[in-house]
């Protein structure tokens, strides 16, 4: 197992497929992952728990480094297409997340006003009113569910602390279509249980959670790096593309990658 974390509080910025030249943005600790999922395929490694965790960057921080980044950038003529709320863990953690998608939204404003904000987020956080109204200024909410069986979840996701799947469900329907739901195709075996979210009652289950969320896009994707547990494999593409199929058959856009 060999997995990594983001050093800065800004990087990149790197060329995405999707996104253009996406700028990134880790409001988490550079030295840690925090996250209120420790999910078996994460490219961070597992969730530190103890009294290890890092210190968040401030708001102040961010904010200087992103509009150094973003002024340097203009001078020099060189693009921006997005800036891109992902790093060591779930962002809508930090405490000033609200205020630093302010801060954001009027940096884009200043310099890059083309460019469309993204935040990736595990969605665990959404109920809260000033998190949930932050992502309403966001022009991409990707958020993260992998499972319409909680079972599932527990078992890929290993949420931190109190969690209930008809909930968060009715917390991405509050959204009213305006996310894009991210789910991670995965199989393979942890902690001696079987672990596989593409199996047929597992795809009928997420499709009828599809139905109820309605997002405006849906992103299917599978392994690509190494991952913190041992013994998890990625599914292949025409798998993914099967998937995609029953979704797109419902009327969904669906984006896949592998
Ligand atoms: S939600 Fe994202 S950052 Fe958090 S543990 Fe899962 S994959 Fe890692």
């Amino acid at each position: 197992m060999s997995t990594f974390l983001f050093d800065d509080i800004v990087f990149g910025p790197v060329q995405s497929r999707r996104l253009g030249v996406s700028l990134g943005v880790n409001l988490l600790p550079t030295n840690s992952k925090v996250c209120t999922f420790d999910c078996i395929y994460c490219e961070c490694g597992w969730t530190d728990k103890g009294e290890n965790v890092g210190v968040l960057p401030k708001r102040e921080q961010v904010v200087a480094k992103l509009e150094s980044i973003l002024s340097e950038r203009k001078q020099n003529n060189l693009p921006i297409d997005a800036i891109t709320f992902a790093g060591n863990g779930e962002p809508t953690m930090h405490p000033n997340f609200a205020e630093i998608i302010n801060d954001t939204v009027k940096l884009r404003q200043k310099y890059y006003p083309e460019a469309r904000i993204s935040v990736l987020s595990n969605a665990t956080l959404i109920h809260r009113p000033k998190v949930f109204h932050a992502l309403q200024l966001v022009d991409d909410n990707i958020l993260k569910l992998d499972s319409g069986i909680e079972e599932t979840i527990r078992k890929i996701n290993c949420p931190l602390g109190s969690f209930n799947l008809e909930k968060l469900i009715t917390d991405l329907e509050a959204f009213e279509g305006g996310l894009t739901l991210q789910t991670m195709f995965i199989r393979g075996e942890y902690e001696g249980a079987s672990v596989d979210n593409t199996t047929k009652d597992e795809i009928e289950q997420w499709l009828n959670v599809l139905k109820r969320i309605k997002p405006n896009k849906i992103m299917v994707y599978t392994i690509a790096r190494d991952t913190a547990a041992e013994g998890i494999i990625a599914v292949s593409k025409i798998e993914l593309e099967e998937i995609a199929e029953k979704a797109r058959a419902l009327g969904f856009e669906v984006q896949v990658s592998a």
